[in-house]
């Protein structure tokens, strides 16, 4: 019904894994939600013209705005495009532009990568809610997104970032409404954030095995199916790595309080142990449109198209300590989570450049790991960096890594 109050939702990274289940949650709200009527009032992605085309065309209202942030995709758009009332943008600028344009609610930050910095800082900044899929923000700059969150709040800004990678979710809904974080004065704090690993496709490899990996091999995840980037991260646990150093800035938790345990099967998302040793756990089917709908509708709890468990069969959910020397990422994670300031920008930007030479096939999936540690030490260390200073480290550590490699 037109009466009721919309949510505009800007889309970013529409295109991906996470962004295409983003719009199928999006039209199931908006069919369910009795209160409230969904929009995606705009929408982002790369390159993928007529991805972008077919989803901007679903919905009766298309978006006001749609970015492709590469150019000649943008000119190719478009020509191509009926859409009369939507305009047409390219580049970073368009991107933070979308973000906080003031007819925007809810910006979901689904880019992948360091591509995704500016826009969600910019939607912090703007006010929004941000749904976050894009842990590399708070790897790079966690402790930047805390002190704007933090500025915003005292100045009676609603800014939030909300998880929607899965492990985040689940803490977020383990700690309950009131409380979660670590806040001073918590009567029902937590003494471990538990997150729980796949252990991806390689999870009883030998390192022999490894070495040899190819880019096919290692894209097999055995319980998600998501892009290429988080994919190959999963295979090296990277991305419990990234996970940790996200769970330190969006919970505000010292390093030592997290731990990860690997989880096959994928239905707890991850638990929460407090202070009298109880342990909470979420749990569902392996599927993000579960999580990226929660940090929507939050508070509120709408029905979900995740199907339930089948409880008529018999269930084995398998908890297992991590094997961190066929898994060194792992500890990289937890030394970046500790230490903070310089260091996260560099190991995320090593760490995509060198997913991005393992899957062009010029180096060995064992390579990506130690170029990440290698560029963690070679550069010069600051405790509190400015963001121009994260942007530059990201340029080095990638060139640091292609130099590495270079034939
Ligand atoms: P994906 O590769 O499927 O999609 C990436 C999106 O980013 C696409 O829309 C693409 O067009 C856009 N993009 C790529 N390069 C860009 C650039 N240079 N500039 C602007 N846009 C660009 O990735 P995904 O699996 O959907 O993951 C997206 C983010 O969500 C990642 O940060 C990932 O770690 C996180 N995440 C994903 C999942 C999942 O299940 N897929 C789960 C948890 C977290
Ligand atoms: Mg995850």
């Amino acid at each position: 019904s037109p009466s009721l109050p919309t949510v505009n939702v800007a889309v970013l990274g529409a295109t991906g894994s996470i962004g295409t289940a983003t719009i199928d949650v999006l039209h199931h709200l908006d069919r369910i939600d009795e209160t409230k009527t969904w929009n995606l009032w705009a929408a982002s992605g790369h390159r993928n013209v007529q991805l972008l085309g077919e989803l901007a065309g679903q919905f009766k209202c298309p978006p006001h705005q749609i970015v492709l942030s590469d150019p000649k995709s943008a000119t190719e758009f478009a020509a191509g495009s009926t859409l009369a009332n939507t305009q047409i943008k390219t580049g970073a600028e368009a991107l933070v532009e979308i973000a906080s344009a003031p007819e925007v609610d809810v910006v979901v930050a689904a880019i992948v990568g360091r591509a995704g910095l500016e826009s969600t800082l910019a939607a912090i900044e703007s006010g929004k809610r941000v749904a976050l899929a894009n842990k590399e923000t708070l790897v790079v700059a966690g402790s930047l997104v805390q002190a704007t969150l933090s500025n915003m709040a005292s100045s009676g800004s609603r800014a939030e970032v909300l998880p929607v990678d899965s492990e985040h979710s689940a803490i977020f809904q383990c700690l309950g409404d009131k409380e979660r974080g670590s806040a001073s004065e918590n009567t029902c704090k937590p003494r471990k954030l538990i997150l729980t690993a796949s252990g991806g496709p390689f999870r009883n490899a030998s390192i022999r095995q490894m070495q040899d990996a190819t880019p096919e091999l290692a894209l097999n995840h055995p319980t998600w199916d998501m892009g290429p980037k988080i994919t190959i991260d999963s295979a090296t646990m990277m991305n419990k790595a990234l996970e940790v150093i996200e769970a330190r800035w969006l919970f505000d938790i010292p390093a030592e309080s997290i731990e990860v345990v690997v989880h096959p099967q994928s239905i707890i998302h991850s638990m929460v142990e407090f202070e009298d040793g109880s342990v909470m756990a979420q749990m569902s089917p392996p599927d993000m449109r579960l999580p990226i709908q929660y940090a929507l509708t939050y508070p509120r709890r709408l029905a979900c198209e995740t199907p339930a468990l089948d409880r008529t069969r018999q269930w084995d959910l398998t908890l297992q300590p991590v094997d961190r020397e066929r898994f060194p990422a792992l500890e990289l994670g937890f030394e970046v989570a500790r230490v903070g300031g310089t260091a996260g920008s560099v190991v995320n930007a090593a760490n995509e450049e060198a997913v991005g030479l393992f899957l062009e096939g010029k180096i060995r999936f064992t390579d990506i790991v130690p170029a990440c540690r290698r560029a963690l030490e070679h550069h010069h260390f600051e405790p509190q960096p400015s963001l121009t200073r994260l942007l530059e480290l990201d340029r080095w550590a990638r060139a640091e890594v292609r130099k590495q490699y270079a034939t």
